[in-house]
């Protein structure tokens, strides 16, 4: 009897085939997926006092009407409505957009509620609708739905009217009883009852917190069961670390490990050395010291008898991490080797032949590392550096050279921490959270764009005092419907400021790599003295002496962007600054800027970036591997994000989850997501 709510929507009173249609395109298909489909917000009918009230938010208002309505047609079907209204001794303006029936219905002097937008500094309220008189929608909380073509959110409502009457009663609990008494929630009916017909702002309250954390917790049960099951059969090996020989290592390294630093290597370790294949996210700020790590787990599965890859973006940090790690291994009888695409020809055939019969020990390199041809003798470790350049694809072809590779991923782009650990269920975290001490604070600033001879004039004195200096613009052409600088002017108006004192270089993406190379290395070696270039330059590069990065048209960045571009200065022991040339329009804009101007942490970056930018964007779409939550969001309940993954995680390690019958449905949810397939997982 269950089984009817799976049935199609058609056995719903009033839904019929053109309905059915309707319905089926935004994937409404059965009578469950109907109870389901939950309104996207809540119109709240409620009347406010319009001083609690803040710009831009949605409200409703009792007033008198105070001037006759006002009428203009744009067109046949554009129009706006005016009126002035009385609110508690205030006056402000009504408006409403192609509603013109509405014009004979405002009376001088009476009451009437209106609901709309608020706008703060002009006190107008852009209205969806007028009540006249006493109406039976006021001191309400009114569910709207996303609508799609002819279907509206009355139709949908109404079609689940009709659902919730027939068929509700049918609707199963998931969570076990006990889970709803210890958190106060509503049972499922319940809940979803309340959604769609809320009684009061308390009662929806509780219903919104139920399906809150049933969302989570069913996110995190699949998780933290496919990452139990992967581990069983990943078929990694227990490689043995040379513990004595990696101690001496990292004795005669120039400067002591960061504690931080000390717990990451650690925790890479015991992944190399356990029988689960490692499949660890390497977290750690712009020049926490993330090579370091990596070439001291390098060195140690090297000395146990195997090969180690290292992969990255582009060719300047493939050489740039070659020779890093050269100077760190070589002294150790390690054989370190640079493969991208520009080793060619006999050398290249060389190489190939020398990793294949092992005389190579490490190989550092751009995506030349995953192509057929490359074979390694015995590749243990890969690593992958500034992981977020990688699809997945590519990530999953370097994990497949070698038999079952342990892998590093290691990123400078913080996830805030506590999320990164939820949303990485297959993948274990280490997060270096302290930088190399002695370190000087960036110091940042934010102007308008039009100060150029200013800051000019900054950058002039430091390169009088030897430094170096970036300028980032982010397009390299003109486009003029996006109005962003052009590298090219840009570097002609400097290089026209600075004529016959200091060399100015361009760089950017459309330079051959060779061409690249030469200006790269003429910035490194000082010979020129400031870099014009658009992102290419955000990973990685190190040229200690540059001690300001100047960032045009910085509104258009994320923060996380800022931050890594800021990272390329204060590599060095002077006192570094960061300018944003930025004209943000929005307030989201201009607190961006406000942001970084106050903080050098990345993590808080990250926190704040998720915040304003929600997670669907700062991970980038389809990046997260996050669900469509219907009801909860991982920025706003992240709490209840908590409590559910520790209560995942503990289910999912005791007996009683796998056996007793108040699990039975979750049991159920995962074999249907199919990470468990009815045998218990230990
Ligand atoms: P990132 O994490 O951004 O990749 P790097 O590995 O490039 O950072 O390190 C940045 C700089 O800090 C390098 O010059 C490196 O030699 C130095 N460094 C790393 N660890 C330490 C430490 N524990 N103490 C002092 N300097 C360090
Ligand atoms: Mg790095």
């Amino acid at each position: 009897m269950s089984n009817m709510i799976k049935q199609s929507v058609k056995e719903v009173h009033g839904i019929g085939d053109e309905a059915c249609e309707q319905l089926q395109a935004i994937k409404v298909e059965t009578i469950l997926d109907l109870l389901e489909y939950l309104p996207f917000r809540y119109e709240d009918y409620h009347i406010r006092d319009l001083h609690d009230v803040k710009h831009d938010e949605r409200v409703t208002v009792l007033g008198v009407v105070h001037s006759e309505p006002s009428m203009r047609f744009f067109s046949k079907k554009k129009s706006r409505l005016t009126i002035r209204l009385l609110v508690n001794q205030v006056l402000i303006t009504v408006t409403f957009f192609n509603q013109p029936y509405l014009k004979s219905k405002f009376k001088l002097g009476e009451e009437v509620t209106v609901t709309g937008k608020w706008d703060q500094h002009r006190m107008t309220i852009t209205a969806s609708q007028a009540n006249f008189g006493q109406s039976s929608s006021t001191g309400k909380v009114e569910p709207i739905y996303s609508a799609a073509g002819k279907l509206t959110s009355k139709a949908i409502k109404r079609y689940i009217k009709n659902a919730c009457t027939q068929f509700l009663s049918q609707m199963e609990e998931n969570l076990p009883s006990y889970l709803l008494e210890q958190y106060k929630l509503p049972n499922r009916q319940d809940a979803i009852y309340q959604l769609h017909f809320p009684q009061s702002k308390e009662q929806l309250k509780h219903a919104r917190r139920r399906m809150i954390y049933e969302e989570f917790l069913l996110f995190q049960l699949k998780m933290q069961a496919f990452r139990k099951g992967q581990r069983e059969q990943s078929g990694g090996k227990a490689t043995l670390l040379p513990i004595k020989e990696m101690d001496q290592f990292k004795a005669k390294l120039p400067f002591p490990l960061t504690n931080a630093q000390q717990r990451v290597v650690q925790e890479i370790m015991t992944d190399i050395q356990s029988p689960y294949r490692m499949n660890r996210l390497l977290q750690g700020d712009v020049g926490a010291g993330k090579t370091v790590v990596a070439a001291i787990c390098m060195f140690g599965i090297v000395q146990a008898g195997y090969q180690a890859a290292m992969m990255v973006p582009t060719e300047i940090l493939a050489e740039q991490h070659e020779q890093s790690l050269q100077k760190l291994l070589e002294p150790f009888g390690i054989k370190v080797c640079l493969l991208t695409g520009k080793v060619k020809g006999k050398k290249r055939k060389e190489l190939l032949q020398q990793l294949q019969n092992g005389d190579i020990d490490i190989v550092v390199g751009t995506h030349a590392l995953i192509q057929d041809e490359v074979i390694y003798h015995n590749l243990a470790l890969v690593i992958t550096d500034e992981q977020h350049r990688f699809g997945v694809e590519q990530r999953r072809a370097l994990r497949s050279k070698g038999e079952n590779p342990d892998v590093l991923f290691m990123t400078a782009t913080p996830i805030p921490r506590t999320l990164a650990i939820s949303v990485f269920g297959d993948m274990d975290v280490s997060i270096i959270d302290e930088l190399p001490a002695g370190r000087k604070e960036i110091e940042t600033y934010w102007t308008k764009p039009d100060t150029f001879e200013r800051v000019m004039d900054f950058i002039k004195k430091e390169l009088v005092a030897g430094r170096q200096a970036y300028v980032i613009c982010p397009l390299i052409e003109e486009s003029e419907k996006l109005d962003l600088q052009n590298a090219l002017d840009v570097h002609m108006t400097i290089q026209q400021f600075f004529t016959g004192q200091y060399q100015v270089g361009l760089m950017h993406g459309r330079l051959h790599s060779d061409e690249k190379e030469e200006v790269m290395n003429a910035f490194s070696k000082n010979d020129v003295q400031i870099l014009v270039s658009t992102t290419v330059v955000e990973v990685g590069v190190n040229v200690p002496n540059a001690t300001v990065m100047v960032i045009y048209d910085a509104e258009r960045f994320g923060l996380s962007q800022l931050h890594q571009l800021r990272g390329r200065v204060g590599r060095g022991s002077e006192q570094s600054y960061c300018i944003l040339l930025a004209d943000p329009k929005s307030e989201v804009g201009k607190e961006r800027m406000r942001i970084m101007t106050e903080t050098n942490d990345g993590f808080v970056l990250s926190e704040k970036d998720l915040e304003l930018r929600g997670p669907g964007d700062f991970f980038g779409e389809k990046q997260s591997g996050l669900p469509n939550f219907k009801v909860a969001d991982v920025v706003h309940d992240y709490r209840a994000l908590e409590v559910a993954r520790a209560d995942a995680s503990k289910f999912i390690n005791s007996d009683v989850f796998w056996q007793d019958d108040a699990f039975q449905k979750l049991r159920e949810y995962l074999m249907e997501q199919g990470v468990f397939d009815g045998e218990k997982l230990d």
